[in-house]
This record gives C-alpha cells, sequence and structure tokens, in this order.
C-alpha cells in the first residue's frame, strides 16, 4: 500500500513539474505580453515573480528560458514607456528582480543539494532499518529456539531431581525412558530387562552391538511381520558393570521420524549415563539391606527389622512366648508434603518418629518399614497389651501439634493421626505371613475410617 502511494506521489509531482507548470507558465506570459505596454510597473515584477516561483518549484529549462524571455520582453518595453522616471523604474526593478533571481537561484541550488543528501541519508537509513528488522526476526527466532531449549533444559532438571530423589528400579525405569524420550525428541522408549522376547533385543543382544534401522522399508535384516507398523528402530544395550542388564529400545511409526545415525550416537553418549544411574540405585540397594538403622529418621531399617523378626519367630516358638507385630501408617501423609513441602514432610516424620521412640521400650524392634510406615515387633507381649500401648501412642499422636519448618513468619502447627493394625504370632513360619496380616488389620482401619487401631483376627 504504501510503496502505491508513494508510486503514485511521485507521479503527479513529475505531472505537475513537466506539463501543469509549463502550461500556467505560458499562459502568465501571454498574459504579461497582453498588458506590457499598458501596466509595465505593476503587472513586470508581479508576473516576474510568478515565473520565479515556478521556476524555482518546477526547476525546468522551461522555467528559465521563459523568465529569460520575460526579462527581455521587460527590457524592449522601456522605450514604450513614456516618462523617464517610470523608464528608470522598470530599469531598477528588472535589475532588481535579476538580482533577486540569482539570490533565489543560489538557495534553489543549495536545497536541491540538501535534498539529495536527505534521499541519500533516507536510502541509508532505511537500509539500515532493514537490516536492524532482519536481524530482529533473526534474533526472535534464537530466542524462541532458546527459550525450547531452556524448557527442554527445565524439564530435565526437573527429571534429574526425582531420579536423584528415587531409587527404586521401577520408578527409575520409567523415569529415564521419559528423559530419553524428551532427549531424542522422537519415538516411543522402553527400557527392557535381561530376559527381553523382542526379537530386536534379542538380535542386539546377541550380536553384542547397537540396533539401527533408519528405515524398515529399506532394511531387509527382518521381515515385514516383525516390522509391523514400525518404520524406524533402535536398541541400544545397556551394561552394568560389564555385565549385560538389558536394553533401551525407541521406535516411530511415522515414516517422516526416522531415527539415524546422530540419534544412535547421541543414545549411545546417553545410555553410559543411564548404566550409572541404574548402577548407582543398585548399590544403594545393597548398601541399604547391609544398614541397621534408618538414615532420616534413626529407626530400624526394614531389612533388619525382617532379620530380627526372622530370628524372634524361632525363639519365640521354641520358648512359647507371646509376640506381636503392629504396622504404623500415617494419615493422609500425601497432604503434608503437598501443602509444606517435602523437607517439610521429612521433618513430620522425624518428630514422630521421637514419639514412637520415647513410648516403645527398648527390647521392642521399632523401624522405618515404607516411607511414612512404621512396624514394631513387641516381644513377650500378648495382642490384648499390644492393643493398649499402641491406642495410647495413636492418642498421643492425635493430640501433639507438630511444627512445620517452613519460611514463615508464623510458625505453623498441624495436627495429623496414625492408623494402626496388630497380628499376634500363631502358627506363621516366616516374617511376611505376620507382616501380611498386621497389614490387613491396618486396612480394615483405614477402611474404617482411619485414626483407629484394629487387630488382625483368623478368619473361620
Ligand atoms: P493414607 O495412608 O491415609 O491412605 O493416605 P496417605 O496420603 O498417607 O497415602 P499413602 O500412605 O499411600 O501415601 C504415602 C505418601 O507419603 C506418598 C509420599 O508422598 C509420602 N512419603 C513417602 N515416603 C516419604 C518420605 O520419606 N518423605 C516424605 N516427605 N514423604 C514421603
Ligand atoms: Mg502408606
Ligand atoms: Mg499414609
Amino acid at each position: 500500500m504504501l510503496i502505491n502511494f508513494n508510486k503514485n506521489r511521485v507521479f503527479f509531482i513529475d505531472i505537475f513539474k513537466t506539463v501543469v507548470i509549463p502550461i500556467l507558465s505560458g499562459i502568465c506570459f501571454i498574459f504579461w505580453l497582453f498588458f506590457l505596454f499598458q501596466y509595465p510597473l505593476f503587472v513586470f515584477p508581479t508576473i516576474f515573480f510568478i515565473f520565479i516561483i515556478m521556476y524555482f518549484v518546477s526547476g525546468s529549462v522551461f522555467g528559465g528560458v521563459l523568465l529569460a524571455f520575460s526579462v527581455s520582453a521587460g527590457i524592449f518595453a522601456i522605450p514604450a514607456i513614456q516618462q523617464t522616471s517610470n523608464k528608470f523604474l522598470l530599469i531598477l526593478e528588472i535589475i532588481w528582480i535579476i538580482i533577486v533571481f540569482f539570490r533565489i537561484e543560489k538557495y534553489r541550488q543549495l536545497w536541491i543539494s540538501e535534498k539529495i543528501k536527505l534521499k541519500v541519508e533516507h536510502e541509508v537509513l532505511d537500509r539500515d532499518l532493514t537490516l536492524i528488522q532482519s536481524s530482529i526476526s533473526e534474533n526472535e527466532n534464537k530466542i524462541t529456539a532458546i527459550n525450547q531449549k531452556m524448557q527442554l533444559f527445565q524439564s530435565f532438571d526437573q527429571m534429574i531431581n526425582s531420579i536423584e530423589k528415587t531409587m527404586n528400579e521401577k520408578d527409575l525405569i520409567k523415569l529415564l525412558e521419559n528423559l530419553t524420550k524428551s532427549f531424542i525428541a522422537k519415538g516411543k522408549w522402553s527400557i527392557k530387562r535381561l530376559a527381553s522376547k523382542d526379537i530386536f533385543v534379542n538380535y542386539s543382544r546377541f550380536n553384542k552391538i547397537p540396533l539401527l534401522i533408519a528405515d524398515t522399508k529399506e532394511d531387509r535384516r527382518f521381515t515385514d511381520s516383525d516390522y509391523k507398523n514400525i518404520s524406524s528402530l533402535i536398541v541400544v544395550p545397556i551394561e552394568l558393570e560389564n555385565n549385560y542388564w538389558g536394553a533401551i529400545k525407541g521406535y516411530s511409526s511415522d515414516p517422516k521420524e526416522l531415527f539415524n545415525d546422530y540419534d544412535l550416537r547421541l543414545l549411545s553418549i546417553f545410555v553410559s549415563l543411564i548404566s550409572l544411574i541404574l548402577n548407582n540405585a543398585q548399590m544403594f540397594k545393597k548398601v541399604e539391606s547391609l544398614a541397621v538403622t534408618d538414615g532420616l529418621t534413626g529407626l530400624y531399617t526394614r531389612s533388619f527389622f525382617i532379620e530380627r523378626l526372622q530370628e524372634e519367630i524361632e525363639r519365640a516358638r521354641i520358648n512359647n512366648i507371646p509376640i506381636t507385630v503392629a504396622m504404623i501408617d500415617i494419615d493422609f501423609f500425601k497432604k503434608v508434603n503437598d501443602t509444606y513441602g517435602h523437607l517439610a514432610g521429612d521433618a513430620f516424620l522425624k518428630s514422630l518418629s521421637n514419639i514412637l521412640r520415647r513410648r516403645f521400650r527398648a527390647v521392642d524392634v521399632l523401624s522405618r518399614y515404607g516411607g511414612e510406615e512404621f512396624a514394631v515387633l513387641m516381644y513377650h507381649t500378648t495382642i490384648d497389651e499390644s492393643y493398649k500401648i499402641l491406642e495410647e501412642v495413636r492418642k498421643m499422636v492425635e493430640e501433639e501439634k507438630f511444627f512445620m519448618p517452613i519460611e514463615s513468619y508464623h510458625p505453623i502447627q498441624i495436627r495429623k493421626t496414625i492408623s494402626i493394625g496388630i497380628a499376634q504370632l500363631t502358627t506363621e513360619q516366616n516374617p511376611d505371613e505376620i507382616i501380611k496380616k498386621a497389614d490387613k488389620a491396618l486396612y480394615m482401619s483405614k477402611e474404617n475410617g482411619r485414626n483407629r487401631t484394629s487387630v488382625y483376627r483368623e478368619e473361620k
């Protein structure tokens, strides 16, 4: 639009300069000749001014010639004038107008050169503006790309944070699958363990190589029935301490999203990270099973509890001593994490452990059985006695105000309750059986509205 408008403007100015102004000047000249001898003193300067202005505006040669003719006509008119004083005045006017013309011509030249200068500057500015605009849009593209990368890194960061928090192999595998998906940005991903029935995973395992099928249409190592709807596929084996552990497999059903050598290289690097993380989780599991006390609460660990329970079951059987097992679970604990954060949740677990520790005897084996679950083995205790003790514990917790260590001017205190399930040892041979019974009783407490203690009774 703007360009069109400018073009039209230039066109009209040209027409004005080359057609309208000469026609007007011609009319004025005829008018001038017509009145020259009647009113020379009045018409002469008027017409001259008009010519000068026109010449100044149009700048055409025609304007200059016309002016010269007019001056000559004025000079020829001098003898026709009767009065000497008027003759003299006309001569003065002619001289004066010629002087004015040259002065104006000087300014006109200046004006033209300024105009050219401005035009050049305008063009330079225009070019600079285009350059700036293109660099702006280039930078905008860069910013979008950076933002995308930032988002990717943020999601990476989040995932790596969750990887740091969990040592559970199943959860880790799921996280790593998602992480690979963000990393390679195409295909569907799965991490497969040792005994895989996947034909591609087995191929890579037995040939001891990563497998890249960039385009299943062109790769005939497998049959169409093996490929099914797969368009492209990658498998990279995962080794932990030089032993085959499993593999990561990615496939794409979209013919526009094919894997290439670059993806394979990227994945191979990523697999070293995966094997490090999985190896770490395995080590952690080993170390954890060796540890006696839990790092956060200082209570016995689950593995130690099970070991002791095994011993006590045998001892109780020989000596005919009653023992009970109680499982304790915090009610709606997830809410504490969700409201005050995971750290506050951990602090809560610590405070609760202290309350539990205060109430149980040294001979009782009090353990942190799971995340927010506790198990107690009470030696030499009947089910009625343990019910009494656990009810007391439940009430103590119910009445306690727990401080939440959050960044706030007003310290926040919350109340929480626990649910408990108890089972007494009867004919059970191993820890699992009695723990399962206590768990069932705990489930009853939860089912019946929480904040209560239930006893496992044999079904008849
Ligand atoms: P309820 O038992 O009454 O059914 O509800 P709940 O919200 O307590 O549910 P559940 O026992 O299934 O939830 C366990 C939650 O405890 C999940 C997790 O967020 C939290 N949790 C487990 N271990 C830890 C831990 O070590 N620290 C913290 N802060 N939270 C944990
Ligand atoms: Mg629980
Ligand atoms: Mg709970």
